[in-house]
């Protein structure tokens, strides 16, 4: 199957610093391609490539199939790559609904007579949300009073009801306890489920594990390892991610100095 998104050997660079080299990975529909990293691994830079924030400097970016460089995130989101950032883009005192669309709300008349559709855009949402299985009492409530959680299945409800491919989530599960992690790692597998193809950013092995079907393990702007699932277990994972082989030489060096 064509995969929706594939990078090929892409690099890029701020200035005198390289935050990406020589790396490839692919993003197919109904699939969740984990890229796993520490702090200035490159992950969000990868992102920002395939988000049309920045561009690369070197290697190939394809979308469906055809070579591809994003002039800014409207282009790309234009291709049907949604992206959900850390930060989320919320109005915290605006409500849910109205957060929901920003900027597209449905409206009632044309022209000077055109007004918001109010009634519209909260059964939308409402059944947006249970459509994914998310039961909130009052779409009319600030977003700013929604959990941390909560503001992550809100924004993947809305990318999918948005017609969204791709879906890239930064961080998701960050900031969060392992029950509202789990909440919004169930919303990741059901927009999988639903054949979008997802980008799932974490240095977390134990949130990545139950939903990727490939790992893309950065460090310092270079891939790592880059598996398919069945390649590798949690264990294993885990231990690359701690710095597995450069862990196994320092054990060494010390039974050495013993
Ligand atoms: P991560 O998201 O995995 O923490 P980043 O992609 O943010 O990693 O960073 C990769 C490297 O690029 C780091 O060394 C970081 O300092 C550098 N970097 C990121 N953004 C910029 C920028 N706008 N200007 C200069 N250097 C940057």
């Amino acid at each position: 199957m064509n995969a929706l998104l594939e990078v090929r050997e892409i690099g890029k660079r701020y200035g005198n610093v390289v935050a990406l080299r020589e790396v490839s990975t692919v993003v197919k529909a109904g699939e969740v391609t984990c890229v796993l990293g520490d702090n200035g691994a490159g992950k969000s830079t990868l992102i920002k490539i395939l988000a049309g924030v920045h561009q690369h400097d070197e290697g190939e970016f394809l979308v469906e199939g055809a070579p591809v460089r994003f002039a800014s995130p409207r282009e790309a989101l234009d291709r049907g790559i949604a992206t959900v950032y850390q930060d989320l883009a919320v109005v915290p005192l605006m409500s849910v609904w109205r957060n929901f669309f920003l900027g597209s709300e449905p409206t009632v008349g044309f022209g000077p007579f055109r007004a918001l559709d109010r009634r519209k855009g909260r059964e939308l949402t409402k059944k947006a949300l249970a459509d994914l299985g998310i039961d909130l009492r009052d779409v009319e409530q600030p977003v700013g009073t929604l959990s941390g959680g909560e503001r992550q299945c809100v924004a993947i409800a809305r990318a999918i009801h948005f017609g969204a491919k791709v879906l890239i989530l930064d961080e998701p599960t960050a900031a969060l306890g392992v029950k509202q992690a789990g909440v919004v790692l169930k919303y990741v597998a059901q927009a999988r489920d639903r054949g979008l193809g997802v980008v799932l950013i974490t240095h977390n092995p134990h949130h990545a594990y139950p939903v990727a079907d490939r790992f893309l393990l950065l460090k310092r702007g270079t891939a790592l390892g880059s598996y398919e699932k069945a390649e590798i277990e949690l264990p294993e994972l885990t231990r690359q991610m701690a710095g597995g082989a450069e862990l196994d030489a320092l054990e060494h060096e010390l039974r050495q100095a013993e």
